[in-house]
């Protein structure tokens, strides 16, 4: 049987089982995908080679690790920085990156989208950063702290802190990219009275925590198109799948997407 997992600190609200699954169980294949809380990112690649496993998908905050212990990146992870998808091939592990092309696939509906506000610094503010800068979006991002900026000082794009940023600009699109909302439903990503002026002047938002954090609320309080990150969990799923089960089954895209929506509705 092949064995799957996802790592992460926190991980049990981690729906990527239900659809990984869902798709094993529907075409019968003979492979399982569980959750691992991995407390210690620097003994992710022990964990993986002692449960045995064939690919695992990595979350919060174990991507940036996560990218550092593969054999070989390839894709769009390289420039990332980030890996959130490790494969396995032969005695190797591959990883790549299927958090950004699953973000855009859940947009893509949103029009005109040109400058775009990223609330939070981690692997998964990379990936989008580096989405957006290909798709020629202006990007600005504010995060909590200094130290994790540091990690886009390479992009040429303005980096703000909490003690530095000023809401003072129109954004298309505002994404909070941050773990804030994550375990406490009522925590804001940045302080109340600035995310109101953010939103004064703002379009759309998206929360890549899959479901209708303050953050979202607030948002739709002001009118803004909201959007949570389910489908950004399906689409990269999908990506995801697509990999892990590429040398046992040939199952298309758009079956996937559809098994792994309907898993995902379900619960
Ligand atoms: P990281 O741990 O790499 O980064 C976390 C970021 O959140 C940091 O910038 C950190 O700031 C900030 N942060 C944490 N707590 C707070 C807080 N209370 N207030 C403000 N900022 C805070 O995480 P990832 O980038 O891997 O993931 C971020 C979020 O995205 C997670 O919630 C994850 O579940 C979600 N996600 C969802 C996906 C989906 O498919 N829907 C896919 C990928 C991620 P600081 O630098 O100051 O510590």
């Amino acid at each position: 049987m092949k064995l799957f997992t996802i790592f992460g600190d926190p991980v049990s609200h981690s729906k990527s089982p239900i659809i990984h699954n869902s798709i094993f169980l529907k075409y019968n294949l003979n492979a399982r995908f569980n959750r691992t809380l991995l407390i210690d990112g620097y003994k992710l690649k022990e964990k993986y080679h002692e449960l045995n496993l064939s690919g695992a998908s990595v979350t919060v905050p174990h991507k940036e690790i996560a990218f550092k212990i593969c054999d070989e990146v390839r894709g769009s992870a390289k420039e990332i920085g980030a890996v959130n998808c490790l494969v396995s091939e032969g005695d190797k592990i591959i990883g790549y990156n299927t958090d950004i092309d699953g973000f855009l696939d859940s947009i893509e509906d949103f029009k005109n989208i040109k400058k775009v506000l990223i609330i939070g610094a981690g692997g998964t503010a990379r990936a989008l950063t580096v989405g957006f800068l290909n798709k020629n979006y202006e990007v600005e991002i504010v995060n909590r702290s200094r130290e994790r900026l540091n990690n886009f000082k390479n992009f040429n794009i303005k980096l703000y802190d909490w003690s530095d940023f000023q809401p003072n600009n129109y954004y298309d699109l505002v994404v909070n990219v941050s773990s804030a909302g994550l375990q406490n439903n009522d925590d804001l990503p940045i302080n109340r009275e600035i995310l109101i002026k953010i939103f004064n002047n703002a379009k759309y938002a998206v929360d890549v925590i899959y479901k209708k954090t303050a953050f979202l609320k607030l948002a739709e309080e002001m009118g803004l198109e909201i959007r949570d990150g389910s489908m950004m969990l399906v689409y990269q799923g999908v990506r995801a799948n697509l990999l892990f089960i590429n040398d046992i089954q040939k199952i298309s895209r758009d079956e996937i997407l559809i098994e792994m929506t309907r898993a995902y509705n379900l619960k």
